[in-house]
């Protein structure tokens, strides 16, 4: 199918023009675009779509997010992150995920990405207790039918969960100890087959949409040679491999406690800083570990909402911007930011940074925070040869805005308006890899209706199953929280809190 786009404001987020809104015409052919310019008519079988009054612009990469917590949305709130992390991946008592209610989940959550104009995911696929082939192969099923492009994990725990985390073994009972401990874990081995078997299955299904990538979970979660393997098994595949990193105070300081050095460091030491690494998080850096990533080319996925969410920090934007690093922006999960909409994380990006530096010409600015959100994010996603700006020869991956709407009205500067002012009601059409997947704001590849009573069938046995694993894992609580009350009272090498960190202290 072909489509033409004829005379519309367009962003194009290539190198010469940037977030300069342009009049041009584009003519997608086999899910490329074939051409784009200003004087350009359509070929005869061409759906032709008129660009008057209309914004168009690269697709949103969502450059960090889970879509198991789909169904944890609107569940939690006021818990950092590893006391969230106990109840939202439950370490006590699950049991195996269903394929059918990952495919819900999935579709649940692509349903509502595509029709906020995010084009692609990069989906960290958790399964507790572990992931197993069938589950991984819903996710790509679900992915392929609702035309959505993904990079999807494979994502690895191959420590006992309390072994992960500095302290919280001094604090739990025998029992529970025991009981974590005799949970089994994915040997490096286990895990390199699997995600081998998964590259030569899944890897460029859906039209060369979906991908997979290696995601250690964290550099203190996976032994040394899980890391190494999996970073080397990315750049033979030209993948991504997707790592948490420095996301909390807690993690600074189980760096110091466990390896006597950032983990950063400790994965610069071992050779797991590769052009294919992107760290989520990374806002308990210094200004060394920045150097270190600059240098290998490493990516870092900025997920502002979430850490706010689970009061985590705030990155240090502007000193990763000045060290070289490539940013992307991220949603995280819809457990700890509710919502896939990545509008509402560029709105963020835009804005916290202003408040951490009153040197106002170091603020987050509109190019720069559409760049994260989109050739950024493609970069640290490994995909910037095909997608992320509206280029000649790249995949067709856009979003087509109505200007004729409250959020565009009066029309100022494009650019600032989509940052600032739109929320994603404008949205009409949304295209991936040429395919038109939101029509009319409506997504077109699945009954959105049916989904969702299918949904409402099951949620009450969902909901019943997620109590009941809170409560199995509330006896984690108070050691957990102990934990992170001495986490905090350590000196670290650096404060990404927004206030003075003195009062906890010890
Ligand atoms: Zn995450």
């Amino acid at each position: 199918m072909s489509i033409f786009i004829r005379n519309a404001n367009v962003i194009t987020m290539d190198a010469i023009s940037g977030t300069t809104p342009l009049t041009r015409s584009i003519r997608i052919e086999n899910g490329t675009i074939a051409a784009i310019g200003p004087d350009l008519e359509p070929q005869p079988a061409d759906r032709v779509i008129d660009g008057r009054d209309r914004l168009v612009a690269p697709g949103f990469v969502n450059a960090h997010t889970h879509s198991w917590e789909m169904l944890y949305k609107g569940r939690y709130d006021n818990l950092p992150l590893e006391l969230w992390m106990a109840l939202s991946y439950p370490i006590l008592g699950n049991s195996r995920v269903e394929p059918d209610l990952i495919a819900l989940r999935t579709k649940l959550f692509a349903i509502e990405s595509l029709k906020a104009g995010v084009t692609t995911v990069v989906d960290d696929v958790l399964e507790t207790p572990g992931q197993d082939r069938e589950q991984l192969n819903a996710v790509f099923d679900s992915y392929e039918q609702l035309g959505i492009r993904a990079n999807i994990s494979g994502h690895v725990i191959s420590k006992p969960f309390i072994d992960t985390l500095p302290f919280v073994s001094e604090y739990l009972p025998d029992d529970i100890i025991k009981e974590v401990r005799g949970m089994p874990v994915p040997t490096t081995d286990e895990y390199l087959a699997f995600s081998r078997e998964a590259f030569r299955t899944h890897h460029g299904r859906g039209n060369g949409r979906l991908r997979y990538m290696v995601a250690p979970s964290g550099p203190q979660r996976v032994g040394t040679d899980l890391l190494v393997g999996a970073t080397e098994m990315a750049r033979e595949f030209h993948a991504e491999c997707h790592v948490h990193v420095l996301e909390t105070k807690t993690q600074l300081v189980t760096g110091d406690e466990m390896y006597g050095q950032s983990l950063v460091a400790y994965m610069n030491g071992i050779g797991a800083l590769s052009p294919n690494t992107t760290l989520a998080h990374g806002i308990w850096l210094t200004e060394a570990d920045m150097e270190m990533i600059a240098d290998a080319g490493t990516s870092i996925s900025h997920n502002p909402i979430s850490n706010l969410k689970l009061g985590s920090g705030i990155a240090a934007w502007r000193m990763l911007q000045d060290a070289g690093i490539n940013l992307g922006l991220g949603t995280d999960g819809c457990s700890s930011s509710d919502s896939p909409r990545m509008l509402d994380v560029i709105k963020m990006a835009a804005l916290l940074h202003k408040v951490t530096d009153p040197d106002y010409t170091s603020w987050p600015r509109v190019d720069e925070v559409l760049a994260a959100a989109t050739i950024g994010g493609a970069r640290s996603a490994v995909l910037d040869d095909s997608i992320g700006s509206l280029e000649v020869g790249k995949q067709a991956d856009l979003v087509i805005y109505n200007l004729e709407t409250m959020a565009f009205t009066p029309r100022q500067k494009l650019d600032h308006q989509l940052v600032y002012s739109e929320n994603g009601s404008s949205i009409e059409t949304v295209i991936v890899n040429g395919q038109v997947v939101v029509d009319g704001g409506q997504v077109t590849t699945a009954d959105e209706v049916a989904v969702r009573a299918e949904l409402s069938e099951r949620l009450d046995e969902i909901i019943a199953w997620q109590d009941k694993l809170d409560d199995k894992n509330r006896v984690l609580t108070d050691a957990f929280s102990k934990m992170y009350h001495r986490a905090m009272s350590t000196h670290g090498a650096v404060n990404r809190f927004s206030g003075d960190e003195h009062a906890w202290l010890a």
